[in-house]
């Protein structure tokens, strides 16, 4: 059994999938970061290659390799070192490699992690594929937002979307899961809007998204009123949302670990100031702002914040 807090609709569905032998041959699996989508990935991929009864069985030779990674019959394509997308070339080695044999389950699975990052180019190249497929493959693609997958893909997968849970089914499976306090875990659920993977990298202490270095930079020369340093850093991700919005949500979670540092100083009075205009700002990435106005709008602000409370 698999449990991933919050889902437990989509759970049994998935479960039904399995029993009843009838996995989808092309699965998507969307939604934000810490939602549980490599969870929900790993057990399905499991479940296609173990060829018991009651799969995944966790006792079979197939279900081992699954578990340690080294499934001859599991592929999992990303984007290459230091790429932002996956390539072409990957999609049509992946086109080759689909029309071998599976080695020894029954099924061979591609995981396409981070799915979204196909240009249209890759994403018709594997078309091909998902529209007929040969029978003895089957597709996972992972995305956090299906909106950059052309309809074609979205339309030839069964679309499984993860959602972050309530506020008390988080606190509860949290504190089932850890020693932190109860103060903090509720501080980390509302900070992270009840996302349990990021909520969990706060209680750790670790962002692992990628602009968290950026956004570190940004604070700093706020600290500093150095405008020109914050529109600078600020200028690679104000070419897209995702990248814009992730670049927000870090910066909140470095002016709260700030704040929490020293919570009586007054840099921290301004920073407090600062976090409670941040919601402001993840409310208009959600409308069509130009993203470079809105970054004048959000430096302009931190630094006048600062200064003023300084
Ligand atoms: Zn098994």
């Amino acid at each position: 059994m698999i449990s991933i807090v919050g889902n437990d609709m989509l759970i049994s569905t998935v479960q039904n999938f399995i029993k009843e032998k009838r996995i989808p041959h092309a699965i998507l699996i969307e939604g934000d970061y810490g939602t549980g989508k490599h969870t929900l990935a790993n057990y399905l991929c499991n479940a296609i290659v173990c060829g018991e009864e009651n799969s995944p069985c966790k006792k079979c030779h197939n279900c081992h390799l699954a578990s340690i990674n080294s499934h001859p019959d599991i592929t999992v394509i990303l984007p290459e070192d230091n790429k932002k997308n996956i390539a072409i070339s990957q999609i049509r080695n992946l086109r080759n490699e689909a029309f071998i044999k599976p080695h020894q389950a029954q099924k061979r699975v591609f995981v396409i992690d981070c799915a979204d990052t196909m240009n249209d180019q890759s994403q018709n190249a594997l078309l091909k594929v998902l529209e007929e497929p040969p029978q003895t493959v089957m597709f996972i693609l992972i995305a956090e937002n299906k909106s950059s997958l052309l309809d074609t893909i979205i339309s030839r997968c069964v679309c499984l979307t993860l959602n972050t849970p309530e506020f008390s089914v988080g606190f509860e499976y949290i504190k089932s899961k850890t020693d932190f306090k109860e103060e903090l875990i509720k501080e980390a659920l509302t900070l992270e809007k009840c996302n349990i993977g990021r909520a969990l990298n706060f209680l750790n202490g670790v962002s692992s998204s990628k602009t968290e270095a950026a956004a570190k930079d940004y604070l700093e020369a706020a600290i500093n009123g150095d405008q020109f340093t914050m529109l600078k850093t600020v200028l690679p991700f104000s070419k897209n949302r995702v990248d814009a919005d992730n670049f927000i949500k870090d910066l909140k979670y470095l002016i709260a670990k700030k704040i929490r540092k020293s919570p009586n100083s007054s840099l921290s009075k301004a920073l407090m100031s600062l976090y409670g205009t941040m919601p402001e700002f993840e409310d208009s990435l959600l409308t069509n702002i130009n993203l470079n106005l809105l970054f004048c709008n959000l430096t302009t602000k931190a630094t006048q914040l600062i200064r003023r409370n300084k």
